[in-house]
């Protein structure tokens, strides 16, 4: 029943993030209008906005016009819902579900705002940076080389969460500051720009979340997933040398599988020590 509810509330929020997935690199608002076509405009009534069981009765058809609904909205909205089953299996009804779901879901809108438009929304990324700095005060994020990268709520005492706070604007500067001396040495060596500032952005919000660990974990498995990616479609012949990748993308996903896995990957990997 639990299970079943975290689902439906998956499903809801992955409507909603399509909303901002959508609106918010074009600068509209994510509250009005309603839901409308995007070819004929017609208003789409509740019936037909029911996530992933409308799509599927519609035939991925506007009712209207007959126009295909891009598959996004239905990929986000189930994506989210398997995203939220994963955070309840992993971390119960806890504090820790609300930080880890909401970790997920300002992944998931950068993950696809970049692969469509490449953009990175600076709301997105401030607003992320906000509540991951809030976060810490109530979920601990270790801070010092010795500590275990693991989970746990920071405790009542004011002096564990300025140590968790301190942890998270440590994981901030980590994750901003190792990205943009990428993104400046790239820049000296090939005189062209690979990286946005907008890949910086994304990594002072996903270190506030993940403590310096947990943002160059991200980043390491971001670049070998990046490189794998880009090496295959070049050897293919699918893509040039000047082609853009969405890395906000590849960072997106590798946060998210760190969020899951990356206390057990460091402790795997000390474990050689
Ligand atoms: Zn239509």
């Amino acid at each position: 029943m639990t299970l079943f509810a975290v689902f439906l509330f998956g499903l809801l929020l992955g409507s909603f993030l399509n909303v901002c997935i959508v609106r918010i690199p074009i600068g509209e608002s994510i509250v009005t209008p309603p839901s409308h076509c995007p070819q004929c405009g017609v208003h789409i009534p509740p019936i037909d906005n029911i996530p992933l069981l409308s799509y599927l009765m519609l035939r991925g058809r506007c009712r209207k016009c007959g126009t295909p609904i891009s598959p996004l909205y239905p990929t986000v909205e189930f994506l989210m819902a398997l995203l939220a089953l994963a955070c309840y299996l992993s971390f119960g009804l806890s504090p820790m579900f609300a930080k880890w779901l909401m970790f997920c879901a300002l992944n998931i809108v950068l993950v696809f705002t970049d692969l469509r438009e490449r953009i990175l929304p600076d709301v997105v990324n401030f607003a992320g940076l906000a509540a991951g700095l809030i976060a810490s005060l109530f979920i601990f994020i270790p801070n010092s080389v010795r500590d275990a990268f693991s989970y746990s709520l920071a405790g009542a005492s004011l002096s564990t969460r300025m140590n968790s706070l301190e942890g998270a604007f440590v994981g901030a500067a980590c994750g901003g500051g190792v990205l943009w001396l990428f993104a400046e040495g790239y820049f000296r060596l090939r005189h062209k720009e690979g990286m946005g500032l907008g890949d910086v952005k994304m990594m002072l919000m996903a270190g506030s979340f993940l403590g310096w660990k947990g943002a160059l974990l991200t980043i390491l498995a971001a670049s070998v997933m990046g490189s794998l990616i880009g090496l295959s479609f070049m050897v293919a012949g699918r893509r040039g040398r000047d082609y853009e990748w969405p890395f906000g993308t590849f960072l997106g996903i590798a946060a998210i599988g760190v969020a899951f896995w990356g206390p057990r990957l460091i402790a795997w990997y000390l474990s050689y020590y």
